[in-house]
């Protein structure tokens, strides 16, 4: 690590998340670990600590982030949630990852193959979402009665995901509708929710199987980020207390402290102005690192103190006004404490899932467990 700008990723807090989350929803047997987009940009490396937590199913995007984690030597089933071009389906096979059926053209050629050992497929309804997935009942039916059929393909599970954590009722209906032609019971895994899900629904009384993201990650899915703001500025508390603990922290460090007269300007166009003799600080951190653009006059924190960042944030730099309490090389947060994701969030008009996302490969990953740390993930 060259650069003193890092995400301290908190392994004992996502590990309390895990225990915490199948203790509170023992009823299910399956709990898929979302881990696709880097983990929500926390690194896949620490997918072998959800796993030894309990998560049982791994679910991710893409073939790529599958076959990473195939790489760690990681052995947990893996579901990809994203169509897999037929190209690549042998390989799902050999590797181990099950694929999602989404599509009955999709299925009619997948089918024209022989496989060489046991293909794992997931069937997808499109209960409402209108993303991908089924919502025709004979193809449904149709599909399992094929599948039945092949002693090369094994219809594990089912499932189908919600578009609003308040309507899953609806979805529900919907997905039993589509699924009425065939029998539930005969598939093995059945998973319908999400975080969201689990905060409204104890258990979906004929689903096994939930898929944990954020929520996993130690953040609110209902707690919507405007919300949080209002909730603190007029101090009340609309959802019960959250009783799961955040492990994403950005930090960065003061390069450069600089002293500017009155009518000095700071950063690309001039677009900041001092209206008085002012200290800066300069931070090694910026948009190519996925810290956008629209931070501008967003806060950090340093020693516990808020500190606004002026001026266009660069690719790689931002500068924040300063006074006297910061020394050279002192430690800035950029997400973190006193400077939260939601209210991150909030300013870049975005949501916290975004804003976990968009650090990138920069940025490196530093994995911290008991106070030391585990591992250091450069991109
Ligand atoms: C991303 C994703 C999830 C996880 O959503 P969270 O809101 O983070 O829990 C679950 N299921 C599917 C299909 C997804 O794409």
């Amino acid at each position: 690590m060259y650069r003193n700008t890092y995400v301290e990723v908190n392994i004992d807090n996502l590990k309390y998340n895990v225990n915490k989350l199948i203790k509170e929803y023992s009823d299910y047997k399956y709990y898929f670990g979302v881990v696709k987009a880097n983990c929500y940009g926390h690194s896949d490396k620490i997918v072998k600590y959800l796993v030894e937590s309990g998560i049982n199913y791994l679910a991710v995007s893409s073939l790529e982030e599958a076959l990473r984690i195939r790489k760690m030597k990681i052995k947990t089933p893996i579901l990809c949630l994203e169509p897999i071009s037929l190209e690549h389906i042998e390989e799902c096979v050999k590797e181990s990852i099950t694929i999602t059926i989404h599509d009955f053209s999709y299925f009619e050629n997948l089918i024209k193959k022989q496989y060489l050992n046991k293909l794992k497929v997931h069937i997808k309804i499109d209960s409402g979402m209108g993303r991908l997935g089924f919502k025709n009942s004979n193809e449904v039916y149709e599909i399992v009665e094929k599948i039945r059929k092949r002693d090369d393909i094994c219809l594990e599970g089912i499932y189908t995901h919600f578009a609003d954590n308040k309507k899953i009722d609806k979805q529900i209906n919907k997905f039993l509708e589509v699924t009425s032609l065939i029998n539930l019971k005969e598939i093995p895994i059945v998973h319908l929710g999400k975080s969201g899900t689990l905060l409204n629904f104890k258990k979906i009384p004929f689903a096994n199987g939930i898929r944990f993201g954020l929520i996993m990650y130690g953040y609110n899915p209902n707690n919507e980020y405007k919300h949080t703001i209002i909730s603190k500025l007029l101090k009340k508390d609309f959802n019960k207390p959250f009783e799961y603990k955040s492990a994403f922290k950005l930090y960065s460090e003061i390069v450069q402290i600089k002293k500017l007269k009155k009518g000095e300007k700071v950063g690309y166009n001039g677009n900041y102005k001092a209206k008085e003799d002012i200290v800066i600080g300069i931070v090694p951190i910026g948009y190519s690192d996925g810290y956008m653009r629209t931070n501008k006059n967003s806060y950090v924190v340093i020693n516990n103190k808020r500190y606004q960042v002026i001026g266009d944030v660069s690719m790689g730099m931002i500068a924040v006004k300063l006074d006297n309490g910061v020394k050279i090389y002192d430690k800035v947060t950029l997400i973190g404490e006193r400077i939260s994701i939601f209210e991150v969030a909030y300013h870049n008009h975005t949501i916290i899932y975004e804003i976990m996302c968009l650090i990138n490969n920069n940025v490196p990953r530093i994995l911290v467990e008991k106070g030391k740390i585990v591992d250091i993930v450069e991109g």
